[in-house]
């Protein structure tokens, strides 16, 4: 197989069409089986539920070249669970896991020549999402669906290391106590878009956002989860229901436990509480971890010990201990890679 004639270190994180996706509608109570095509574009009625109800949930997921030259995703069992409970919670009809894996087969295969080689840092980022393709004008949900899933070819994250980021609290909330926080929908991200352009109109990289009830714990940012390490070199990821479960966070975690031997807990963590770890990290798909460096709030500015040049020397361990698994390096827990070329 000829791999597409792309620059691939310099790649961004752009949408950039591939040859095939995968396409599966939901009518009269069941969901088809599915098949590729090649037409990047979407077809709906006017009236369509996402269009007037925002009835839409997704996934993101990369697929990759590992040393032996294998094509693996990780963990994707782990994005067809997540998705099936996002898809509850909006009274759509969750997709079926073992169809949604056969499905990201299928994207990556039919669309091989887009996967970065090994050694590029690039990627091939997997987006499955499903939304109300039927007409609705009562509000209810729609009686019909659609499941997507092409994919588009990312840049390495961090071109030239990993910087720490400075990042401030947000004057807004992400998600209402008892709302939809801890689904990935793109209703979450509709509102939040505003925060984060005024947070980057002030020149931070990232909300963060405390708990819409109290305002005194941390929650998370936009899109990724936080970590925190104490003095003591304890892992510490914050616990609350309005938090999207993030499944870097969760492979982190075991990861200091299991091969790092840290200590890792999760329990809700106080704003107050945030000058007195030495560490703090951003995770999620995208970039693993992203170091953050400073915290400004209304009051008050954390500097984390560890600085603003580099990672912090727990949280490099943890990014290179998974980095190390995804890329084959290291020896991966049962069932966290899957080959699929
Ligand atoms: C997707 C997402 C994350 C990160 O989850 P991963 O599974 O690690 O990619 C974190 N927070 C929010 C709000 C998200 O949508």
């Amino acid at each position: 197989m000829e791999k597409k004639n792309l620059e691939w270190g310099s790649l961004g994180f752009d949408y950039m069409p591939t040859d095939k996706r995968y396409v599966s509608n939901f009518k009269d109570g069941k969901w088809d089986g599915g098949q590729m095509v090649s037409d990047p574009d979407v077809v709906i009625n006017e009236c369509a539920g996402i269009l007037q109800y925002c009835q839409e949930v997704f996934e993101g997921l990369k697929a990759y070249t590992t040393a032996d030259g294998s094509i693996v995703t990780f963990r994707p069992d782990m994005n067809a669970d997540r998705m099936y409970d996002s898809a509850q919670r909006l009274e759509m009809p969750p997709f079926p896991k073992e169809q949604f894996l056969e499905a990201v087969d299928m994207v990556v295969k039919e669309n091989a020549a887009w996967v970065p080689p090994f050694g590029s840092g690039a990627s091939l980022y997997i987006r499955p999402y499903m939304f109300a393709s039927g007409p609705v004008i009562g509000v209810k949900p729609a009686k019909e669906y659609q499941f997507r899933m092409f994919c588009t070819p990312v840049g390495p994250y961090f071109k030239g290391g990993a910087k720490p980021i400075s990042i401030c609290v947000s004057d807004f909330d992400r998600a209402a106590p008892r709302g939809t926080g801890h689904i990935k929908a793109g209703l979450n991200y509709a509102m939040s878009l505003h925060a984060h352009e005024v947070a980057h109109a002030n020149g931070f990289a990232e909300n963060m956002f405390l708990d819409p009830a109290t305002r005194t714990y941390v929650e998370e940012t936009g899109g990724a989860n936080f970590l925190f390490v104490t003095k003591d070199g304890e892992l510490v990821t914050p616990k609350s229901d309005s938090i999207l479960p993030s499944i870097t966070r969760r492979s982190l975690v075991y990861v200091a436990e299991n091969y790092l031997g840290l200590k890792a807990t999760q329990r809700p963590v106080k704003f107050t509480e945030l000058k007195d770890f030495a560490e703090c990290g951003l995770c999620g798909t995208a970039a693993v971890i992203s170091p953050v460096g400073r915290v400004v709030g209304k009051d008050e500015i954390i500097n984390f010990p560890a600085g603003m040049d580099e990672m912090g020397p727990v949280t490099k361990k943890l990014y290179e201990t998974l980095t190390g698994i995804q890329s084959g390096k290291i020896e991966a827990p049962e069932g966290w890679i899957r080959r699929i070329l």
